[in-house]
Formats: C-alpha cells, sequence, structure tokens
C-alpha cells in the first residue's frame, strides 16, 4: 500500500541492519518492529499483542515483552511509563522524546532531549557507565498543578 512505502522501506532497511550483526528474525521479531514503526505512538505489550494476532501471529504476551526487550538492547524500541499502570513502548525518535507528567491532573509534556547531554556526559565520564536515556518520564507537578498548591498551602483559597 503506497502509504506505507516509507515505513516499509525503513523496515526492510533496520531488518537488513539486524540480520548484518548476526540476528535472527522471527516472525514477531518482524512484526513488533513493523507495527512500532506504522503505528508512530505509545503501544503497551498487550495492544502489541493484539496487533500481533490481527495480523495472524499468535503469541503470548511474555514472547512480546522479550521481543521488545530485545529490540531495546538494539535500541529499536524505547520504554517509558507514562504512570498508567502498563509500560508503554514506542520506536525512539531522532532525537529522543522525554515526558514530565503530572502526579496531580495527569497531564503529559514532552521535554526536549537536549537537557539530557550532560547528564549522559556525566554519567558516562564518572561511572565509565553508557546510559541509554531514549524515554524518560519524570514525575512532579504541571505550573498548574503547582501554584495551586502552594496556594492552598498559604491557606489563602
Ligand atoms: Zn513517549
Ligand atoms: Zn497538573
Amino acid at each position: 500500500m503506497a502509504e506505507h512505502d516509507t515505513s516499509s522501506a525503513e523496515l526492510d532497511r533496520l531488518i537488513a541492519e539486524l540480520r548484518a550483526r548476526g540476528h535472527r528474525i522471527t516472525l514477531p521479531r518482524r512484526w513488533t518492529l513493523k507495527v512500532l514503526l506504522q503505528e508512530h505512538r505509545h503501544l503497551t505489550c498487550e495492544q502489541i499483542r493484539q496487533r500481533l494476532e490481527e495480523h495472524g501471529i499468535r503469541v503470548d504476551e511474555a514472547t512480546v515483552y522479550r521481543t521488545l526487550q530485545w529490540l531495546k538492547q538494539n535500541r529499536l524500541v524505547a520504554q517509558t511509563t507514562l504512570g498508567s499502570g502498563a509500560d508503554v513502548f514506542a520506536f525512539p525518535g531522532d532525537p529522543p522524546h522525554h515526558h514530565l507528567i503530572c502526579l496531580s491532573c495527569g497531564s503529559i509534556s514532552e521535554l526536549d532531549d537536549a537537557l539530557f547531554a550532560p547528564l549522559r556526559e556525566t554519567i558516562r565520564a564518572e561511572q565509565g557507565f553508557v546510559p541509554h536515556i531514549e524515554h524518560y518520564s519524570i514525575f512532579g507537578l504541571c505550573r498548574a498543578c503547582a501554584s495551586q498548591e502552594s496556594a492552598g498551602e498559604g491557606q489563602s483559597v
């Protein structure tokens, strides 16, 4: 289908790269990657399992989870929590995207990846650890909720 040309060319390219690195590409691996590339949004493990089933690939959630972890090791999926129970997975952006999540009203906004550059450098320099900060969620209070909270503290309401 025409509208899928870009993502299917991209899928073929990524799969060729994985094969060149000696990986075996099973149907669940191929389709999980395909679903993530095509949908361009957050999906839970269970939602991905459902998409695979719609395409006739019947695997359990544990298999999908293992597949996602394998993709994560290959930096082809970014995992995070949005505070709603199940972790969500997305194809990593370039640059990656991150989230600010309000614990009071539940609003979610995006955070610029440039903020993480000094953190990556410091961790690498001080610990020799190479962090994959690809999809990070920071919980707290949004501007509106924080100002309400401080108003409440002063009991001015
Ligand atoms: Zn995200
Ligand atoms: Zn809020």
